[in-house]
Formats: C-alpha cells, structure tokens, sequence
C-alpha cells in the first residue's frame, strides 16, 4: 500500500506540474503571439499613414500652384480620392479654414468655414498630421489625414486632406481586418486620448476607454503583452504596441479560456501515453511487494509458534533471497534452536529427581500414562529403606543422601533397559516392569533387596530394604488400585520384619484364610 500509494502521489505530483507547465506555455505563447501581431499592425498602420502623407504632400505641391482655379481644385481633390482609395473624402481647405474644394462635391460647404476641432487643429500646426477624432461639420465621426500646402517662398496656403468615416467600413477595417483567430479574439485601436477608433464592434468606436488599465498603459507609451480583464469580465491575453506617428494603441487579444482549451486534451493524451507504463509499473510493484512480503509473512507464521517443533522443517523451505530476510530467518533459525533446547531441558528437569538423576513423580505419571494408552500389563516394585530415618539421625543427611543415590545405582543395575526406576518422594522407590511376569519381577526384587544389603555403604552396616509387588492388571483394575496393592505388600513386608519383599496377590490369597 505505501509503495502504491507513493508511486500514486508522484504521478498525480508529475500530473500537477505538467498540467502548469503547460498552461504556462500557452499562456506565455498566447501573450508573445498577440504581441509580435499588435506590432505587426502597428508596422502596417505606420506604412499606410507614412504612404498617404507622401501622396498629400505630392498633391499639395501641385495645389500651391492653382489655389484660384477651382475646377482644378475640384479635380485634383476628385483624383486623390479615388487615388487615395482609404479615404471617403477629401478637401482643400485655405489657411483661413475656408473649403475651396472637396470630394465628393459637398456643395452646401463649398466656401464655408470649418469650425470642426480637426480643422482647427491642422490650421494651428501647420504640418503633416493625423487629427484625433472628432465629428466634421457633417456630423460623422471622423479622423482626417492632413499635410499643409506651402508655397516657395514658406508661405502657409492651407492645408489638403483626406478624412475616414470611422463609424462606417472604413480603411481602418480593411487594413485591420478581422483578427486571425475566430474564437472571441479581437483586436481594438484607440488614439492617444483613450478614444476607440477601430472596434470589432462598430458602436463602440468614439467611446473614451482611458481608464482601462491597458489602455493606460498605452497612453504612456508602453508596450508589450499581458493579462488583462476586459470589461465583460473576461481573462483575456493581449499583446499592445503603439503607432509612432500618431500615438495610436493597438491591442490585440485572446480570451485566456480559448487559448487554454487545448489543455485538456493535452492532459488526456498524457494521461493515456502515461498509462501503460503506470500498470507496468504498478503490477511489477505489486509481484515485487508480494515477493518480500513472502518470506516475512512465513517467518511470522513460524514465529508465532516457535515451540512447536515441527517447524524444524519449515525453516528450510523459506526463500530469503534478500538480506534482510535472511538475516531475520537466520535469528529466527538460532532463538528456535534455543527455545527447543531449552524445552527439552525444563521437560528433562521437570521429570528427573535432581539428587538420583532417576524419573521423579511427575515423569512416573507420564510413563504410567503412555501404558495406559498403549495397554503395557507391568509389575510395580514398592522400594522402603529400613530404619531410615535412623540413618539420618546418626550419620546425618548428607549421609542419608549417599545412601539414597548409592540405593539409585543399585537399582538402575538390576532392572533391564526398558524398565523405569523412579523415586517416588523421600527414600520411597518405585521400579516398573513393563510386560514382565510377577515372578520375574519378584526375583528382581529379591536381587536387588541382596544385592543392596552386600553393597558396602557409609555406614558401616548392611541397608536392608523392604519391598512391595504388584501387577497390572491382575492387581486391580485402575493403576491406583494396583500402586495401593504395592504398598499393602511393601507394608506387610515391613510388618514381617523387614528386608524382604512381599507379592500382593499372595496377600489377597491368603486374606481369605
Ligand atoms: P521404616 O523401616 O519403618 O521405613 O523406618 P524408617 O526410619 O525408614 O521410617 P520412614 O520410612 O517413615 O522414614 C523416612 C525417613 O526418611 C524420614 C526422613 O528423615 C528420611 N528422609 C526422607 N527423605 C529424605 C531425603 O531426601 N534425604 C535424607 N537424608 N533423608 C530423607
Ligand atoms: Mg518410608
Ligand atoms: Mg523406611
């Protein structure tokens, strides 16, 4: 889970940062597009304007000459106009701002006075000019292109020139065209003073935008590119440049949300290339993850039952192919071995007598056990120091438990390898005989009571035994039955007098006599 979760976290990591990436290329490659295209209008408008003043200036060198003629007035301005093709008319005006000829003929006007700022202004600076816009005397909303005629000798004549109707199809229009994007990109002309003198939407020509942040810019004199709200609202990229000889701005932009629409798809493409190579990735992660998982989640499983012994085999079969495994294998490997040598030691402990090294209580309970279950018919020998306590009470305790371990090698001689010696509690002795006949072990039981009374022993004289048989099952039906049947016998024996040994079943026998 954590390496599918990391390997997840970096891919929606790698998304995120892609997904920036790429928004920011299109941004920047939408704001650097408007740019280089707002300066390339700016290029165009220059060479249209730099063109037309040439071709006045032209034409006023001709006019100079024959300001008293209006029919070649009237003729040279109907010539430019059609010349000329961007304007929609044309005029001569004198230096008092009397119209001496226009064309089209606008006959009412012919000698009047123009009172329009863009009259006044071209009368008051008397050089090659492009008025802001204004509304001529005939009510349109216009700008007019204007060089003065000046004779040879510097005289001031007037002026000629050629106005554009901006609220209808102008040149403006045409040279502006439509921008190269159909999708809400736009482009819009203002003059120096904030006016809209070019708008995709035509009403909105002659509205003063100066307070837009851009246009501000503009009226300042930078150029560039950058984000902007327009006023529906919109993120829009726009790229602005000013005109040099009229101060124009042009601003040419593009709805961010148009010029991010390709996003999407880009980041659905990556994600479907990224694809394969994820499932790749994240199904070899998954094979590898099992794979060191494996030999831990085994490892586990032994550990959790470290005392059984059967997993001694196990150990073997646990593919630890790195380090780490290994490692935890092999520890597991030395604390099993420790845990079960140990085991087998406490189990040793628990069933030997730690004096006589023979089976104590708790081992005879186990081995009478295992008879039971696999039916062994056995004699038990019931084994009673004589006067021992006497022993001990002269020679000490010490000597008492030299007597008790010397009776424990004695014992362990006489019997065969199959039958267990036990001490049953303080100097009580218990021999069991599995499959063995009751006079058999009677006879043991005699050569063990004579061969203990020759044993030489520290103290000096013979130790005596007295001892009790009994056989199961003929003694009783329940192993208790039979020990209590031991025991009466060992009793007798020491009621006859000691160092001898008594068969329980000759007790019975006799009882009824
Ligand atoms: P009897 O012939 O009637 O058996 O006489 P006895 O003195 O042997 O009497 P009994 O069997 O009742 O005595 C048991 C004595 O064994 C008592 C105790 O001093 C001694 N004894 C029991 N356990 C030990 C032991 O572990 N070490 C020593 N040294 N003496 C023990
Ligand atoms: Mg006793
Ligand atoms: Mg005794």
């Amino acid at each position: 889970m954590l390496a599918f979760l990391s390997t997840m976290l970096a891919l929606l990591n790698a998304f995120y940062a892609s997904y920036h990436l790429q928004k920011q290329t299109l941004i920047t490659n939408t704001l650097e597009t408007n740019r280089v295209y707002a300066n390339k209008l700016s290029n165009t408008v220059s060479v249209f304007i730099q063109n037309t003043h040439q071709q006045l200036t032209f034409s006023a060198g001709l006019l100079v000459n024959h300001l008293a003629n209006p029919a070649f007035l009237a003729q040279e301005a109907s010539r430019l106009r059609k010349q000329i093709s961007s304007f929609d008319s044309v005029l001569v005006v004198d230096h008092t701002g009397k119209i001496l000829a226009t064309s089209p003929q606008f006959t009412r006007f012919l000698y009047t006075t123009l009172q329009s700022s863009g009259a006044q202004e071209a009368l008051q600076k008397r050089r090659p000019l492009v008025s802001q816009p204004y509304r001529a005397d005939t009510g349109r909303l216009v700008i007019m292109i204007s060089v003065p005629m000046i004779n040879k000798a510097g005289q001031y004549l007037g002026y000629v020139g050629g106005t554009i109707y901006l609220e209808e199809q102008n040149t403006l229009n045409r040279i502006l065209g439509e921008h190269f994007y159909r999708d809400g990109s736009y482009l819009y002309v203002v003059d120096h003073q904030g006016n809209i003198i070019y708008h995709q939407h035509r009403k909105r020509v002659g509205d003063n935008v100066a307070h837009n942040p851009l246009v501000a810019k503009l009226m300042q004199g930078q150029q560039g590119a950058e984000l902007v709200i327009n006023t529906l609202g919109q993120s829009m990229l726009a790229g602005f440049a000013i005109v040099p000889e009229t101060g124009w701005g042009i601003v040419s932009q593009r709805p961010m949300s148009e010029a991010l629409a390709p996003l999407d798809d880009l980041m659905l493409s990556l994600m479907i290339h990224t694809l394969p190579l994820l499932l790749l990735s994240l199904l070899s992660l998954w094979w590898l993850s099992r794979a060191i998982a494996r030999p831990l989640s085994k490892l586990a499983h032994i550990a959790k039952e470290l005392d059984r012994h059967e997993h001694r085999h196990d150990f073997q079969r646990i593919g630890s192919w790195y380090f780490e495994a290994r490692q935890l294998k092999q520890s597991l490997e030395e604390g099993f071995t420790a845990v079960h040598r140990t085991l087998r030691h406490l189990k040793r402990d628990a069933i030997t007598d730690p004096l006589t090294g023979l089976v104590n209580r708790r081992g005879l309970d186990v081995i009478l056990e295992d008879y039971l279950q696999h039916e062994t018919d056995f004699c038990v020998l019931a084994v009673d120091i004589d006067h021992f306590k006497r022993v001990n009470d002269e020679f000490g305790h010490q000597v008492g438990d030299e007597v008790l371990s010397l009776l424990a090698q004695v014992m362990r001689s006489v019997v065969r390898e199959q039958d267990i010696v036990c001490r049953n509690g303080g100097e009580e002795f218990v021999i069991l005989l599995p499959e063995c006949p009751i006079h058999t072990a009677y006879e043991v039981a005699e050569r063990l009571r004579e061969k203990m009374a020759r044993m030489p022993n520290p103290c000096q004289r013979p130790v005596t035994l007295s001892l009790g048989v009994a056989h199961y099952p003929r003694d009783g039906s329940t192993i208790t039955q039979v020990f209590e049947q031991a025991d009466v016998a060992l009793y007798q024996a020491k009621r006859n007098g000691r160092n001898q040994t008594v068969i329980a079943s000759h007790l019975t026998e006799k009882q009824p006599a």
